[in-house]
């Protein structure tokens, strides 16, 4: 019912679907019958998701938001024929900007691993209200696209300080840790949406979860080398 409902993963995925282009249609700016005005957070999703597109080479003009009331017919069947005209002129998603099928699959899907870890980063920005058209282009830079990707975190639990507690594997949202009683848990970072609550909730007195940016976080230990160490033992020897 809501223009605000359509997630940066919806646009992602319809990407990855094979569609050439994403036209989102959100009633007119202002005139939102809730308190939400859910279609200022389309336009903030829309404007990121353009430089996201750009930062992997598809053309930005692949994705258009327009904002129209239901009496605007003639309004919306221009705005589509519009964009179907600049669609057919991008040519085939991919092929248009000389991506390989392969590479641009690559390039989505880790695109879309990252919507959480996106959304939490830019969350403050994705709510603004852009009222101003003349901000709305440079709300998202391209540079800020490029540090974003540049600083995706990874998480790692110090095998010599996890004391197999579970706590952060029960309450990983996407079951990203291995672990078990009397097990050394583990980060499986192809899985792991990068959303920082095992580094929330590893009780303090353990600390045994490390934020890495920049940098590779360590090797998961080896399978024999997953025996907790007992803080007393540890402290003893
Ligand atoms: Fe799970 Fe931690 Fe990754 Fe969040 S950051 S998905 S809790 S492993």
């Amino acid at each position: 019912m809501c223009s605000g409902r359509v997630d940066l993963a919806h646009v992602i995925r319809a990407f990855q679907n094979g569609m050439d282009g994403v036209y989102i249609g959100g009633c007119r700016l202002n005139e939102c019958n809730y308190i939400t005005h859910g279609n200022y957070d389309a336009l903030a999703m829309v404007l990121l998701a353009r430089r996201i597109l750009e930062h992997i080479g598809l053309h930005p003009e692949r994705l258009r938001i327009e904002f129209m009331s239901s009496a605007d017919g003639i309004l919306f069947a221009e705005g589509v024929n519009d964009f179907v005209r600049t669609v057919k002129a991008l040519g085939p998603l991919g092929r248009g900007e000389g991506i390989g099928p392969e590479e641009l699959a690559a390039r989505l899907a880790e695109i879309q691993k990252l919507v959480p870890w996106i959304k939490l980063a830019k969350r403050e920005k994705l709510a603004a209200r852009l009222t101003d058209p003349a901000g709305r282009e440079g709300h998202f830079t391209a540079e800020e696209v490029a540090a974003l990707f540049r600083e995706v975190p990874a998480y790692y639990i110090d095998p010599r300080k996890c004391q197999a507690c579970g706590i952060c594997a029960g309450r990983c949202p996407v079951d990203a840790i291995d672990g078990g009683k009397q097990r050394v848990h583990v980060v499986d970072q192809e899985r792991c949406i990068k959303c920082g609550t095992c580094l929330a909730v590893c009780p303090e007195r353990f600390q045994a979860v490390t934020r890495f940016v920049g940098v590779p976080p360590p090797p998961p230990p080896a399978e024999d080398e997953r025996t907790p160490v007992r803080r007393k033992k540890a402290a003893a020897s």
